[in-house]
This record gives structure tokens, sequence and C-alpha cells, in this order.
């Protein structure tokens, strides 16, 4: 490939039939009519740029990037690679917000899908039928503004919204509305794809229904997601937003499962989510918060070594309401938020409640990415860790690991632990959760590496809870997973992996698409 993109770049400029003379089995009416050529960047700003990702552990090089101005450009792209001797890899790159490399493309050509925002279809509304058209391209929070010009808004979140809508959907889009309306991927009608044989599909349920569920938390291995057709809700104006402490594990659960049971919207939270706070964390760690204030940080520290717990945790609700006088303290959403604490284990005194617009609680995480970008400590390495863990084992991964692996280990990050249904996910799609039980947890060890040495040790501290998970028989399975071994895919996909395997075969037999995962090896 490299060879070919040298040659290209620099036909590209006015020889474009020379290429066709080179390469006479390629599809050359796309490629002069897209001007395909033009549109690969070959410079070292530009492969240096697509050479890593958020987690800033794994590098790869490409040997191009692309620029797509149209759907119809990324098909060409396909077909033309399908149409080398050796056909290069192709990786869609939405954000780069992968953590081990899964949108890079050694050697290969990583697509820049956010050159299609420009360029792409505007997304569309529908407020009759609540849904909206979203390019696979676009951020989440683009697609939040776009919504709420209509009242509307997507049901289920990310905690963060600088992602793109095909980076989700090729994982799973999880967050605290999952409780009630299961991932992202089960919150879409329709999708358009370009396979990785190079045709442009729409699928759903009743159609071509096989690579709808395929592609959707299908790791980019299928093709690329062009558009989503995405479920909306009417949006609420603002937040109740809250956060619970408890000292004690099994509290801290069964709350957040008898929350969770509350499923019917205008019942309990409409969001849950929930925090680990080692006890290092508390003590020694970062002294500001989007969230609490110093004070409170103070306060909770103090309850971690009042109560001698190795870790304090913070159950986090949401309560969405319409007030039109929102300080109004005897409004009902406050007096409903009353009554569903009463029920609640939390250590008295330590609630905590912060009134906010809906697009303030959404968009919370943007802010502390601001925090950590003036602080330096947003592009460093990321050796994050999630994994769903199944109802039935999580006080034995909670022993085992928060108080035992991760007991004594410096602060470094955060740490995410919240339910959800199991049948909130449509075992049809390719996203592979725990077997056992109906509800798991997901749990994220979203740790950073700031100080020299750090990335190694929480490599080893992440390699010591998946040993642990093994050797105690936690089927923990990985979200936005990453396996070094063919046995480990397999044992990650469990009973869909033959499926995974023959959809391959089917939409993508040469094995160019998303190279960075790492699943199948180049096939032609
Ligand atoms: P990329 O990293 O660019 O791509 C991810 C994978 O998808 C790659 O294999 C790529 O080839 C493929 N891909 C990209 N675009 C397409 C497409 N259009 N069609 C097909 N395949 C495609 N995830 C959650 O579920 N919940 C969270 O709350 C959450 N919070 C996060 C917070 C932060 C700060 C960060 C950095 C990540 C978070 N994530 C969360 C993870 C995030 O959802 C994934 O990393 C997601 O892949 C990022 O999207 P992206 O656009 O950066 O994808």
């Amino acid at each position: 490939l490299a060879s070919f993109l040298i040659v290209t770049s620099f036909l590209a400029t006015s020889h474009f039939h020379t290429i066709a003379a080179a390469f006479p089995t390629a599809e050359d009416d796309d490629i002069f009519a897209l001007d395909i050529v033009s549109k690969l960047r070959t410079d070292h700003a530009s492969t240096t740029k697509a050479s890593s990702d958020f987690g800033h552990i794994v590098e790869a090089t490409p040997s191009g990037v692309f620029h797509p101005t149209s759907h119809a450009d990324i098909a060409a792209l396909i077909r033309l690679s399908l149409s080398q001797p050796r056909p290069f890899t192709v990786a869609p790159r939405g954000q780069g917000h992968s953590a081990r490399g899964q949108a890079l493309a050694s050697g290969g050509v990583v697509v820049d899908m956010l050159s299609l925002v420009e360029h792409g279809m505007p997304m569309s509304v529908s407020a009759k039928e609540l849904w909206v058209d979203a390019g696979g391209e676009q951020l989440w929070i683009d697609v939040l503004h776009a919504t709420l010009e209509h009242g509307l808004a997507p049901r289920v979140w990310t905690d963060y919204l600088r992602i793109t809508v095909g980076g989700t959907l090729s994982n799973g889009g999880i967050g605290g509305q999952a409780f009630r309306h299961g991932p992202q991927i089960s919150n879409v009608h329709e999708l358009d794809v370009v396979t990785g044989t190079g045709e442009m599909v729409t699928c759903s349920p009743d159609r071509n229904s096989d690579l709808f569920f395929a592609a959707l938390g299908g790791l980019g291995q299928f093709g690329i997601i062009t558009r989503a057709r995405i479920a909306l809700e009417p949006a609420p104006k603002r937040v109740l937003w809250v956060r619970l402490a408890y000292s004690d594990v099994k509290s801290f659960t069964s709350d957040q499962e008898l929350l969770i049971s509350k499923r019917s919207s205008g019942s309990g939270f409409d969001y849950i989510e929930g925090q680990v706070q080692l006890n290092r964390t508390l003590t020694e760690g970062r002294r500001s918060s989007s969230f609490f204030s110093v004070s409170e940080l103070d306060q909770l520290a103090a309850l971690a070594i009042a109560t001698r717990s190795s870790a304090i945790y913070y159950l986090e609700g949401a309560m969405y309401y319409n007030d039109v006088d929102h300080t109004a303290t005897s409004s009902s959403a406050n007096q409903k938020l009353e009554a569903l604490l009463e029920e609640l284990s939390f250590v008295r005194g330590f609630s905590f409640v912060r009134d906010v617009s809906y697009v303030e609680f959404l968009d919370r995480v943007g802010r502390d990415e601001q925090k950590l970008r003036s602080a330096g400590a947003w592009d460093v390495p990321h050796p994050w860790l999630n994994l769903f863990v199944a109802r039935s084992r999580i006080l034995d991964f909670d022993a085992g690991v928060f108080k035992g692996v991760l007991r004594d280990t410096k602060p470094a990050g955060l740490i995410l632990m919240y339910p959800m249904h199991k049948d909130r996910w449509d075992d049809r799609t390719s996203a592979a959760t725990p077997e056992e039980d109906d509800v798991f947890y997901a749990v994220g060890l979203l740790r950073s590496a700031v100080a020299a040495g750090d990335l190694g040790r929480l490599e080893r501290e992440n390699a010591a809870v998946l040993e642990f998970c093994r050797r105690e028989g936690i089927g923990c399975k990985q979200y936005l997973p990453h396996h070094a071994s063919p046995d480990g895919w397999r044992r990650h996909f469990g009973h869909k992996w033959g499926r995974f395997a023959a959809m391959k075969r089917r939409y993508d037999p040469c094995a160019i698409l998303a190279p960075g995962q790492g699943i199948f090896a180049s096939a032609c």
C-alpha cells in the first residue's frame, strides 16, 4: 500500500489515468468520478495524528488518512482496496477515543469520519415519530443540540458526549439511563452501513436484519455505519442530580438494585450510576471535583476514616423535571426526591443534591475534560479496563478487587460501578454481556497514568484484576474489549462467536475493516 499511495499521491495532481493503467482491476469510475485519490493524505502530520488514540498506549502508523466527503467515497475506497492484489486495511475513526488502538490501521488507511461533518447530510428529526437521523460521524453533543431544538433528546447517553455515533454504536453505548432503556444499541431503528465488500446497505430489524444486529456492538467488523436512526423522547428541562455516600458495599448495591427495579418512567430516578472511592483516593487524591466542593470532599474523607472503610461508595442518581420555577424547594420534583431518599440506606447526612439544567447534567464530563486539559492530565496514557460483572458475583468482585488487588493503589482516576438489566440488551446484537443472571454491573476502572512508572503499575493491576476474575470463576466480560489472542476473542463472544465469524465472512470476507481491534487477520 505504501508504494501505491506514494505513486497515487504524486499522480493525483494531474495524471489520474496513469493510475487506472497501473490498477486495471480497480473500479475506475469510482476512483475518477469521486476523486478518491485526492482525498487520501499521506503526509507525516496526517499519518502521525492518526497513529495513536485517547489511550496513548498503542501506536500504529497508517500509510494514509482518507477524508471522505460522501458515503459513496467510503464505498469507493473499500472497492479500491479490494481491487488490489493484496487489499489494504481500512479503519473508520470517529474521535479516536478508544484506549487500545481499536481505530488504528498499521500500514492501512484510516478513514477520518469527522470529515463528513461539514460535507455529510445534516441531521433530520421526526418530531412525530420520535427519531433523529444522524451520520455515524456526528458527535453526541451535536445530536443533543440538534434534537433539543425540537424539545426532544435521545433516551440513553454515554457519560461523555464528544464521541461519535458510529463509535459508540460499534460498542454498545452505556450510561445511567441504560437500566431503563438499555444501551444506545437498543435504541436504534435503522442503519446505513458501507460493508467490507463496498456495498451501501440500509438495514433494520425488518430489512437486512443480520447486518443490522451484527453491526450494533460489532466493533466496526462488518461495515462502516454512515447513518443511524436513533429513538427520541421528550427532553426534560432540568435535573436534580444527587450523590449519596455509603461506607458499606451491601447497602450500596442493594439500593442500586432497588432503584433499577423502578423501571417505569416517572417512578424513581431517570439515571442511576455509582462510583467507588478507594481510601487513598479520598485522602490523597485530587482536591477538586465538578460535583463536590473541597469541604464536601473533606467530609467524605473523614467518613472513610471514621468508619474505617477501605472504600466509600457514591450512588449517583438523576431525576428529570420540568418545573418553570426550578428554585422552589416545595416543587413536586423535590418532594418526590425526598420520598425516594427515605427508602434508601445511605449514611444519613451524606446526601448531596444539585439542581442543574439538562444540558449541564449531560455534558458534565465535558467540564471535567476542560479542567483535566488545563492541568495537562488529559493527553496522558489511559489504561482503562471496563468489565461487566454478573450480579451474583459483584460482592466477591468488590472483596477481591477493591479490598484486595487495588486496596493500596495510588489515586489515579475514577472507578464506576452500576447495575443494569440484561433483558434491555437485545441478544441479537453483537455486544457480549455476562451469560449468568438477569442483572449485571458495569465496572469501569478509568485510570490515568500521569507520572512516570504509572502506566506499568496500572497495567499490572489490570492484569491482576483479570487474573483474580479467572481464578475465582467470575465471568467478567470486557466492555470496549481488548484481547490479545484468538482464544480470548472466542471466549469473549461466547455463544455469539459462531455467528460473529460467519457475519465477518459474509460482510468483510477479506477482513480489511477495523484491523486495530485485532480480532481477524487479513484473509485475502
Ligand atoms: P473510535 O475510537 O474512533 O472508534 C472505536 C471503534 O469503532 C474502532 O474500532 C473504529 O474503527 C470503530 N468505528 C468508529 N466509527 C465507526 C463507524 N462509523 N462505523 C463503524 N465502526 C466505527 N462509552 C460508553 O459506552 N459509556 C460511557 O459513559 C463512556 N464514557 C467515555 C468517556 C470518555 C472520556 C471516553 C474517552 C470514552 C468513553 N466511552 C464511553 C467509550 C467510548 O464510547 C468508546 O471509546 C467509543 O468508541 C468512542 O467513540 P469514538 O468516536 O472515539 O470511536
